[in-house]
């Protein structure tokens, strides 16, 4: 067997079949020709076009040193950029502010505030990016998101709002090696984390990328949630979609469906989160980063019950690096965005329940899954300790999860009382378990391990791609 046929074998086995691979499209991107995604009921994942050739290696050991489903070197990344966080539950940060679009049209179209998408106009308004790497509903067909690449505050505005899918966006990496000028790019955590390994390899169309606006994540779902939701409503398949956007209306928005055959259908955005565990993306039961602490900038949902009642779209904003700062401090000035500084404790506390859910979950889940035997991607830092009390609810969320696993049940569930009994289930549950959730996290030691032989692999990795061409 040739070493790229071996190596991909490893891939494979260690990344795809394990159900370790977080769908950013990063192997795909780096060979095209021999890689493509496939749409699998547990979200797009890698195949082979053909059986690898000899000259496949160079590649394939790029993918292979970039991967994040084998996990992220995060203290190496953050030295690297020059960024080491004095903060490990929200990463490296320069400020932290509340704020919003000035544009209203940009605000009420937005998921929160329409801070990314401002911002992503700013840029290509006054040149610094050629284009923008975003992702946007309807391109392929009216129910489906892809990536695709802005080149006009229009197509920019176009794409606002978050998705809730899966999409492989850096299967376009090769893509960005063509264009002339810079390009900005909206990527989620391991997104990001897969672009800052390309930069400090060298890649040529990662180094395109001059400013990384991060979404903060959660949880996200495989395609074939809107599919649950509507057969819920008694629509069947042979209905087409005429239209669909997930953060709709009045923030913090809900799911709208239109419909060929005249019908719309919403959900508002608590309700239809009951469609998550039997969707759930699994990558995101496993990554610790939340807050897209590899980003430039990274923004999230200002949940705060005074702006949650004032309504309208508020957003939280981190800036990172010195470039995100800058841009803040322009376009504040300019009458761009509304911002107001905040502390690090409070973005802290406005979404502890969820950083609880990466920063302490996050290791409990795969110490499980390392105790299977199974593969695990590696971080480079875990917690010190998790108190008894936080490991029993740890296996509260796993029954969630496993129920979860039987899409089946959606049937039994009519979503129009589904949505409510999961909106109030939610609260309920964080409620009980904000005590233990919120015990000891502030608190949180983290213990870093030493350099690793990853960070070599993937110095060494575009080297020899380098070199091994003719
Ligand atoms: C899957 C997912 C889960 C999230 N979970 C949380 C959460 O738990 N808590 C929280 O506070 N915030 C979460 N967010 C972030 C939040 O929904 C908003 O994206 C964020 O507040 C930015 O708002 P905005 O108004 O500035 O963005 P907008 O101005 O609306 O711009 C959003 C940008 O993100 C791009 N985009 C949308 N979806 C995707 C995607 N799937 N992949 C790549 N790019 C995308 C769009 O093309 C657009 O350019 C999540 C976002 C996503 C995509």
């Amino acid at each position: 067997m040739s070493a790229a046929a071996e190596l991909w074998r490893s891939f494979d086995g260690q990344v795809v079949a394990s159900g370790n691979c977080m769908h950013c499209g990063a192997c795909v991107g780096l060979n095209p020709h021999l890689l493509e995604m496939e749409q699998t009921e547990v979200g797009p994942l890698p195949r082979l076009r053909r059986s690898p050739s000899p000259s496949d290696i160079g590649g394939l050991r790029l993918a292979w040193a970039v991967c994040p489903g084998r996990g992220v070197p995060f203290p190496e990344l953050f030295r690297h950029l020059g960024r080491e966080p004095e903060c490990w539950l929200l990463g490296p940060y320069r400020a932290i502010y509340l704020g919003y679009a000035a544009d209203e049209s940009i605000r009420r179209r937005a998921a929160s505030g329409g801070v990314i998408t401002a911002l992503l106009v700013h840029l290509l308004e006054t040149r610094r990016a050629e284009a923008a790497l975003v992702v946007r509903v309807g391109l392929e067909s009216a129910e489906r998101a892809a990536a695709v690449l802005a080149r006009s505050p229009e197509e920019v505005i176009a794409a606002s709002q978050s998705v809730y899918e899966v999409v492989p966006t850096l299967q376009r990496l090769e893509e960005l090696s063509r264009l002339d000028g810079p390009v900005a790019v909206v990527a989620l955590p391991e997104q990001a984390a897969a672009i800052r390994m390309l930069q400090a390899a060298g890649h040529e169309g990662a180094r395109r990328i001059f400013f990384v606006a991060g979404p903060y994540v959660g949880t996200n779902m495989y395609r074939g949630a809107v599919r649950a939701f509507l057969r819920g409503h008694g629509v069947g398949a042979d209905v087409r979609v005429r239209s669909l956007e997930w953060r709709a209306g009045e923030w913090p928005g809900r799911l709208r469906v239109e419909l060929d055959d005249g019908r719309t259908l919403e959900a508002p955005k608590f309700h239809y989160n009951y469609l998550t565990p039997f969707y759930l993306a699994r990558h995101t039961l496993m990554t610790p980063d939340f807050t897209n602490e590899l980003a430039d900038l990274s923004v999230g949902d200002a949940w705060r019950p005074d702006l949650e009642r004032a309504g309208g779209g508020h957003s939280v904003v981190i800036a990172r690096s010195e470039a995100a700062a800058r841009l803040l401090g322009e376009m504040r000035q300019a009458g761009l965005l509304f911002l107001e500084e905040i502390s690090a404790e409070r973005a802290i506390a406005m979404h502890a329940h969820m950083i609880d859910f990466k920063k302490r979950g996050a290791f409990l889940r795969l110490q499980r899954q390392a105790r299977h035997g199974r593969p695990v991607p590696i971080y480079g830092y875990r917690p010190a300790a998790i108190p008894v009390s936080r490991r029993a609810v740890e296996r509260l969320v796993g029954i969630f999860v496993w129920i979860g696993r039987h899409r089946g049940l959606l049937r039994w569930l009519p979503p129009g009382a589904a949505g409510p009994l999961f909106a109030w289930i939610r609260r309920a549950w964080k409620a009980v378990s904000k005590p233990v959730k919120r015990r000891g996290l502030s608190a949180t030691r983290f213990l870093i391990e030493p350099e690793s032989k990853r960070w070599e692999e993937i110095l060494r990795a575009a080297q020899d791609v380098y070199e091994a061409e003719p």
